[in-house]
């Protein structure tokens, strides 16, 4: 996690992914007190945590839209259907017709 490091062109971008917690798909949610938030840069894509007193002045991210199949936070959409799928979700998620075949 290494913060963005153009701080000056990019800085209008940034939003907070969580404030001032622990809080991610990987810990089922949970949410524990922390004095860092994680600020997310939307040019170069850096994502890190801090405590600087500037996340004060950033919106919140937009919420990210959860995967149809496990409802984890989808990375990624079919391009078929546009339907929100994590990137596992998305390997086993075919059209038939469309590509890759449906299997099984
Ligand atoms: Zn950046
Ligand atoms: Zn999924
Ligand atoms: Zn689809």
């Amino acid at each position: 996690m290494e913060a963005c490091r153009n701080a000056a062109a990019h800085r209008s971008t940034w939003t907070v992914d969580v404030r001032r917690a622990n809080h991610s798909a990987f810990n089922g949610y949970r949410r524990t007190s922390s004095p860092y938030s994680q600020v997310r840069c939307h040019i170069c894509g850096a994502v890190w945590r801090t405590k600087a007193a500037y996340v004060d002045t950033l919106p919140d991210s937009p919420p990210r839209p959860a995967c149809q199949a496990c409802t984890r936070a989808a990375g990624t959409a079919c391009r078929i259907c546009h339907q929100a799928y994590c990137a596992s979700c998305l390997t086993d998620h075919h059209h038939e017709g469309y590509g890759a075949p449906a299997t099984g």
